[in-house]
């Protein structure tokens, strides 16, 4: 009791949690973890609760997982970190090779950063030099030429710089990805801050009329691979992802898909894009590459576009980008662990029973008259509720319940969110699922005493 409420007051005096209203934060109680077993989180009063979110989306295998605590102790005692400008390093290397063999076919390069933000930032920026570097110089209407000059094109070159993105979308909070963001909920006070994107509805002949008109000037699309997930876990029409890869190859445009939410086995395929058989010019990843261990992403890219950088130095084709942790070799180490376990473990297979599991055992919140919609995708599932005034945060409140009664979860507004490892065991998914339901149906009448 009294080392967490002392801990709590430190918290509380020090720290600026993220996506947190530090009013509510300070004038309630909180928890802190300790220690994690398997799917178990435990707080400092040694309460134990299943981890439903997977620690924000991330978890695989579990919480201290001893192969992948001994990768990282091993690696510990080589060397922690040392740099990938100038020099290479054994496990980014090592990675980079697993990480091309298990990603669709075409993507062959791997740039190393630390977020799924910066994966997101590095590909809008390849993305956007690719084009500087390959486009043919066009003839211009003199108007046109005289303002792309103005704007910084070369001599007679239009170069194709916008984005298209989808309504909805979520690819990180850092200035770029944010520009490419669709939730205007986080987004909308830095609007001054971003560059203008093309934003669609997600559906085919919207992006279809899109990319017509605009095409020339496209340097890309990126989107979410089958749902959207900060979105509230909205799934996307079937076959949009493969109907966006003909339209891609149809008008000379990049695709960028953002699989740092999907990627690692949560839809119940090693990565989203594999439902649909597409392969992205260019893909990100993050959240789950090291089994929720340290931070790590990747933004991975084809052979095309790796190629349009090469040049001799004068000509500044150089990706110049780099964030100072690149390829930090603790994380490479734990990621190659990640990847190691989904082998021995058979993790994808035990995964579709589970899946099954899920889907039936879901039915059950259909009864409950203050759920509007469940949501599921593999191992991602959204619980929407109805019939409550955003403010009074029904959401939240849920998730308190379910505390009280052994999980932890994170909503989306109304949303009541279930991401948890993948290494859950079925009786555990069906407590998890208990006590959601129970949380849920907490709140079809108002509480007797408020
Ligand atoms: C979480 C997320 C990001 C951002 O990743 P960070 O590691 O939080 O920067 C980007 N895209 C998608 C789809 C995500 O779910």
């Amino acid at each position: 009791m009294e080392k967490n409420s002392t801990l709590e007051q430190t918290d509380k005096q020090y720290l600026w949690h993220p996506f947190t209203q530090m009013k509510d934060w300070l004038e309630n109680d909180q928890l802190i973890i300790e220690r994690g077993d398997r799917v178990y989180l435990y707080d400092t009063e040694g309460n134990k609760y299943i981890d439903g979110v997977s620690s924000l989306w991330v978890n695989v295998h579990g919480h201290c997982h001893q192969k992948l605590n001994q990768a990282i102790k091993k690696q510990l005692e080589k060397i922690s970190h040392t740099t990938l400008l100038g020099l290479g390093n054994t496990p980014s290397i090592e990675l980079a090779k697993k990480l091309v063999e298990i990603t669709p076919k075409g993507l062959d390069k791997v740039f190393y950063s630390d977020s799924g933000s910066t994966a997101v930032e590095i590909a809008l920026k390849i993305a956007f030099q690719y084009w500087q570097q390959t486009s043919p110089p066009s003839p211009l209407h003199e108007m046109e030429r005289g303002a792309e000059t103005a704007k910084g094109g070369r001599g007679g070159v239009r170069f194709k710089t916008k984005f298209i993105t989808l309504a909805n979308a979520y690819h990180g909070d850092t200035i770029g990805s944010v520009s490419v963001g669709g939730i205007d909920l986080f987004h909308k006070i830095y609007k001054p801050l971003l560059f203008k994107s093309i934003k669609v509805k997600p559906n085919a002949k919207a992006i279809e009329t899109a990319m017509k008109k605009h095409h020339q000037e496209v340097a890309a699309i990126i989107m979410e691979p089958l749902i959207q997930g900060a979105a509230g876990m909205l799934l996307l029409p079937k076959d949009l992802l493969k109907k966006v890869r003909q339209l891609c190859n149809k008008y000379n445009i990049l695709m960028i898909v953002d699989e740092v939410a999907t990627g690692f086995g949560r839809t119940g395929q090693m990565f989203a894009c594999e439902h649909e058989k597409v392969s992205p010019d260019i893909m990100c990843l993050a959240k789950g590459i090291t089994g929720g261990y340290l931070p790590l992403a990747a933004t991975l890219t084809t052979p095309k576009i790796y190629n349009a950088f090469l040049g001799k130095h004068e000509e500044l084709k150089t990706f110049f980008h780099g964030h100072t942790y690149t390829g930090n070799p603790l994380a490479c180490a734990a990621a190659l662990a990640n990847l190691e376990i989904f082998q021995k473990e058979k993790t994808l297979k035990k995964l579709q029973p589970k899946i099954k599991l899920l889907q039936k055992e879901l039915q059950k919140f259909t009864k409950l008259k203050n759920v509007k919609e469940i949501r599921q995708l593999g191992f991602i599932i959204g619980i929407e509720l109805k019939g409550y005034p955003a403010n009074e945060r029904t959401g939240h409140k849920v998730i308190l319940e379910a505390r009280k009664r052994g999980a932890i979860l994170r909503p989306l507004g109304d949303v009541i969110v279930l991401m948890p490892p993948l290494s859950i065991s079925e009786k555990e998914l069906k407590k998890l699922l208990k006590i959601t339901f129970e949380s849920v149906e907490r709140f079809l009448q108002p509480p007797a005493n408020g």
